[in-house]
């Protein structure tokens, strides 16, 4: 679960002192699938960096537990993978951190370049590939470690209609089927309403969470859900 109290953010100082974000309060349970929506440059990216740990917050508190066999891991918003390293070893690299045997590991990277259309691509450097297909590259890497708790950052902005369609369907069933805990900024509502248990909507800068709606139906939401006339973005 993740647990956040009083979170602020500011960056530089004097008068160039500039705050991102908060007070934010946040309280994801174990297993939910909470969507952070919110205008551009409102603190979505500065909240869940902080969530990740990657950023010490100004003021404020952050809870966030995991077990060390299934950790947290995050999709950034500029898909974050190593133009140095091969898609393959891209999708390996939280595998090798957590010392799954070799053999193991190239099954479940391979695995996870075959659902997201990649298997062609396992020996290329992501410098050859498309956007979309970098973001799929950093989505593979993010869930082939069975994380328990899944920090996302747009993840589906630079995908196809189609294959968003696809891949959120596939998300929402491998994170309902494995009790994943998940966090994830998307800039559509429309999304937002399909994937979330629960919407938080942040105000402009500082980013403070505003408005809290739980979607009007009940899981499954996936493809038949879409063509539910209840359902309007
Ligand atoms: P978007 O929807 O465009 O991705 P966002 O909600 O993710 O926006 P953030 O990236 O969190 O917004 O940025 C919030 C504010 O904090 C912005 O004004 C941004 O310029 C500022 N900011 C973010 N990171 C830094 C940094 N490292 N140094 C200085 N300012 C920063
Ligand atoms: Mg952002």
């Amino acid at each position: 679960k993740i647990r956040a109290s009083g979170l602020t953010r500011t960056f530089g100082r004097g008068s160039h002192q500039l705050t991102a974000l908060g007070p934010v309060e946040l309280d994801v349970a174990r297993g939910e699938f909470v969507c952070l929506v919110g205008p551009s440059g409102c603190g979505k990216s500065t909240l869940l960096r902080i969530a990740a740990g990657l950023l010490r917050p100004t003021t404020g508190e952050l809870e966030l537990r995991t077990d060390a066999t299934h950790p947290a891991a995050m999709i950034f918003q500029d898909y974050g993978i190593y133009d140095w390293k091969t898609v393959l070893a891209n999708v390996r690299f939280g595998l090798d951190i957590q010392r799954v045997p070799r053999k193991e590991a190239d099954a479940r990277a391979h695995e996870w370049l075959r659902r997201m259309g990649l298997s062609d691509f396992a020996g290329a450097y992501p410098a050859a590939l498309s956007g979309g297909m970098r973001q799929r590259v950093a989505i593979a890497r993010a869930l082939a470690v069975e994380p328990e708790i899944l920090l996302m950052d747009e993840p589906f902005a630079a995908l196809d209609a189609q294959l968003r369609t696809i891949l959120q369907d596939e998300l929402l069933a491998l994170t309902q089927s494995t009790s994943t805990t998940t966090l994830f900024i998307t800039h559509s509502l429309e999304e937002a309403l399909v994937l979330g248990d629960r919407v938080l909507v942040m105000s402009a800068r500082p980013g403070r969470i505003i408005a809290e709606r739980r979607p009007p139906f009940d899981r499954p939401r996936t493809g038949e859900v879409r063509s539910d006339p209840r359902f309007t973005a």
